[in-house]
Parts: structure tokens; sequence; C-alpha cells
């Protein structure tokens, strides 16, 4: 499925799980989708805030500017993938095992050009503004460490915030593949509505195979539909694998 740049309206439709007859939300997964920015958003801080309560040691927290020399959107969009992979080469040639969960966010005070913010497992070892000018990145480097709840906080902070306008694409989160994730939960399989199904036909499906009351279906359906944030679970997992390292 191909990323939508333009947003829709979300949740697409209502879905229930076939054993429990809960309802989930079928949603686009898109950065540029108003719900789906916060879905992810949450999804995102969640896995940030296990990786630092398992990874073993200290995290830090860094954040990485583009050069004054850089002076349009466009082109820090194009040149960020090549300043990553050599900023994740030197650290990895310092350190040998890094663990690290990063996400490009807009600079709301400079026209928001982006700039990354990375929880990683390893402190710098020379000064960090040296090495983030080493590959490429601005003077302007930040380091702190921090607790689990301070990396979930940083995430929902930053990466729910607006004016997200990458173009089509373009990754915002990168992750190694070896940051420690929470748990699958057992899966369930999910009812769907088909094309020529009408609402109610759907549901008195959905009540045959759960033995749930159709009322009470269409009332999480109703629910479901207008606060897809609270009333659903996450179910685009594979939006999330998608974003990982070859690590
Ligand atoms: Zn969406």
């Amino acid at each position: 499925m191909s990323e939508p740049n333009v947003p829709r309206k979300c949740p697409v439709d209502v879905a229930f799980k076939s054993q429990s007859g809960t309802a989930v939300a079928l949603v686009c997964g898109s950065w540029n989708c108003p719900t789906c920015s916060k879905l992810l958003a949450r999804e995102w801080a969640r896995i940030a805030k296990y990786g630092v309560d398992h990874i073993g040691e200290t995290a830090w927290f860094w954040t990485l500017t583009m050069s004054r020399k850089v002076k349009t959107r466009e082109k820090a969009f194009e040149i960020m993938p090549t300043l990553w992979n050599s900023l994740r080469m030197a650290v990895q040639r310092a350190s040998g095992l890094w663990l690290y969960i990063a996400f490009v966010e807009g600079q709301p005070h400079r026209a928001y050009m982006p700039h990354f913010h990375v929880l990683g497992s390893v402190p710098s070892w020379r000064d960090f503004a040296e090495i983030a000018v080493a590959a490429g990145f601005g003077y302007q480097a930040k380091e702190k460490p921090i607790t689990s709840d301070g990396a979930a906080g940083y995430v929902s902070k930053y990466a729910s915030k607006q004016g997200w306008d990458a173009p089509r694409g373009f990754r915002r989160v990168r992750a190694s593949r070896k940051w420690p994730r929470p748990p699958d939960e057992p899966k369930d399989k999910y009812l769907v509505r088909s094309n020529s199904e009408t609402l109610y036909g759907f549901l008195e499906r959905v009540a045959n195979t759960t033995h749930r009351d159709v009322g009470e279906l269409y009332e999480d359906y109703r629910l479901t539909i207008g606060d897809p944030i609270d009333a659903a679970e996450w179910m685009q997992t594979n939006k999330i694998d998608n974003q990982l390292d070859e690590l």
C-alpha cells in the first residue's frame, strides 16, 4: 500500500476482533494524517520507554541540527539520510553496538528546518558538537542522559507536533533492529466489512460470530469512528516494522 500524502479521514472503517468482539479502528498509518500521527507518536513513545528500560545502561538523548549552510527544508531532507549514515557509522566505529531510535522533527523557530532527536545506548566519546560536525550536522548539538519516562515524554512531545511536510516516502523514524521491543500481544483475527456489505449486515455477521448484541456493537462502532485514539487499539504494526534500519 502506498503512503498517502494527502490526509484522509481516519479511521477509514471499524473492524471487530473475532474472539472478543472488541472494536478496532482501521487507519491509514501515515504521519501526514492528524489522527495517525497521534497514534504513531503514542506507539513510538511506548517503544522508546520500553527500550530505555531494557538496554541495561544509561540512555542518551541527542539533538542534531542542520548546519547554517543549509538554507531550505528541501535541501535538508535531501541530505539528511547521508548525514544520518555518517553519524551512525562513526558511532558504531567508536562504540561497537549502538542501539537507537531517531526521529526527524521540524524546528519551529527555524522555519521548521528538520533536525534529529536520537535516543541511544552510548554516550559521546569526544566533544559531542565535534562528532555532529564531523558527520555533516551543525554545531548546535546537545546531549543528555535520560530516564524511561523522559524518553516517552520526548517522543510524544516531538513526534506528535504538526507542521510535518517531508517529501513523500521520507522516513521520519529510524530504529536499530536490536532496540529492545515490547513483546507482541497475541493476535486475534479481525472481522472487516466487505465492499458489498451494509453496516447492519456487517454488524449482524459480527454478532453471529462473537455472540455480542447488535445494539452494543453499533454503539462501539459509533464511538470508535468518532474517537479512534481512545476507543481502538493499534493495529498497524507493519508500519512500525517498515521503519527499521537493516542492522
Ligand atoms: Zn490516518
